[in-house]
């Protein structure tokens, strides 16, 4: 069991299935019969053969937690976190107005299966940062400490300066979202759980056909993936390197170098530092050292945004009017109230268009506390990787460790 350090073993009852039968066990027809329980012990036993097949020592015990309605899962020390309300009752709950909408989660299996890989990669970073075992790959080890929960002086816009964090909550305003994602850390774990979870559907659709399920985490990769996302970033930043400039500035912070950089994004992330830092010290909140996963509430393109924003405030007034505590002239006030709120950022997001700039809808307050972030999306990638090996179940295709890395 776990000692102090709480590297631990925490064996389930799919411990004797074969990778591929246990990857079964995501298919929709067996999943919706899996209660709370059992659903544990199939993501406790995919974290415990992906932190082996990475050279983790140990491996992370898998919790459902009551998490924010933004948050799919957090991994701190030795312990992932998941969301009950998505995991394991199947629903994203949206609070509007303090009224609580709750929305079918289609695709839970299959974002419990990235969310899981995703933590767990935080899981195997962690270890390598502060040594437990040998990271591969010195660069990225050089990266990864630049991109943890420590502090340096950036400038504070007056002549002085100011403590920023080396994690990103992503906390500016536009492009924050960016540097959360792509900041090295982040960057790997949504490329890879996403690649993963891809190929582990792919197996599962070659073999069992599609479910509905696979199609909708499909169609989520396409229209927000790591891809998707990845293209977004670079229009945003004018720069289609941009995830090596956020991380190179945070190396040059960390290690007092002074590698050029783009000094537009060097001023990006030093302002996001600081607003990170700030963020983490709230003393209402205790996100530090956590690095969590959030659903992404940003639709790529206007007619997915009008699709999604419709549908809630439809969901909202059939949620109002069945509510004994508000009356029909509130129901009406507050639907029509919403529907107006979602006709102005429509006329935003036309007019973001029509000029040419990305429409992004993460600064509104659609987007809740924490930090949020996307599945992710595969097909080729801005990071040199190596296309993946499209074989097996969760040992065989790796994760960071052994799928080469980045560049
Ligand atoms: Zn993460």
């Amino acid at each position: 069991m776990s000692g102090n350090k709480g590297y631990g073993v925490h064996p389930t009852v799919y411990g004797n299935l074969s990778d591929k039968d246990l990857c079964a066990l995501y298919l929709e027809s067996s999943w919706s019969k899996m209660d709370e329980s059992s659903r544990q012990q199939l993501l406790q036993e995919t974290v415990n053969r992906s932190a082996a097949a990475k050279g983790e020592l140990g491996a992370c015990e898998v919790r459902f937690a009551d998490l924010d309605s933004s948050t799919l899962g957090q991994q701190s020390g030795n312990v992932i976190e998941i969301n009950r309300d998505v995991f394991a009752k199947d629903v994203y709950t949206h609070n509007y107005n303090g009224h609580i909408i709750q929305e079918k989660a289609v695709d839970s299996n299959m974002r419990a299966l990235e969310t899981v890989l995703h933590e767990d990669i935080h899981a195997w970073q962690n270890q390598c940062i502060n040594g437990t075992i040998q990271c591969s790959d010195p660069n990225l080890l050089t990266e990864y400490k630049a991109n943890n929960f420590t502090i340096s002086l950036v400038p504070d816009g007056k002549g002085g300066q100011q403590p920023g964090s080396h994690y990103l909550n992503g906390k500016t305003v536009k492009t924050g979202y960016y540097m959360y994602y792509f900041q090295s850390t982040e960057r790997d774990a949504h490329l890879y759980s996403e690649r993963q979870t891809l190929q582990i559907i792919n197996n599962l659709q070659q073999k069992y056909g599609a479910d509905k399920s696979i199609l909708t985490y499909q169609k989520n990769v396409s229209l927000n993936g790591y891809h998707t996302t990845y293209r977004q970033g670079q229009a945003l930043f004018g720069n289609n390197n941009f995830d090596k400039e956020i991380n190179q500035v945070l190396v040059n912070q960390y290690y007092g170098t002074n590698v050029a950089v783009d000094p537009k994004i060097q001023s990006a992330v030093q302002k996001e530092m600081a607003a990170s830092y700030q963020f983490q010290i709230r003393p209402s909140v205790d996100h530090k050292g956590e690095k969590a996963m959030g659903k992404n509430y940003t639709p790529v393109t206007i007619e997915d945004y009008d699709n999604s924003m419709r549908s809630t405030v439809n969901a909202f007034y059939e949620h109002a009017k069945n509510d004994p505590s508000m009356s029909h002239e509130e129901v009406v006030a507050q639907t029509s109230q919403m529907a107006e709120n979602y006709l102005n950022t429509m006329d935003e997001l036309q007019t973001a268009h029509e000029n040419g700039e990305i429409a992004s809808v993460n600064d509104n307050e659609a987007m809740a506390e924490t930090t949020s972030d996307a599945g992710a999306g595969v097909s080729d990638s801005g990071l040199g990787d190596d296309g993946g090996s499209g074989n097996g179940g969760l040992g065989d295709d790796g994760g960071v460790g052994d799928d080469g890395g980045l560049e």
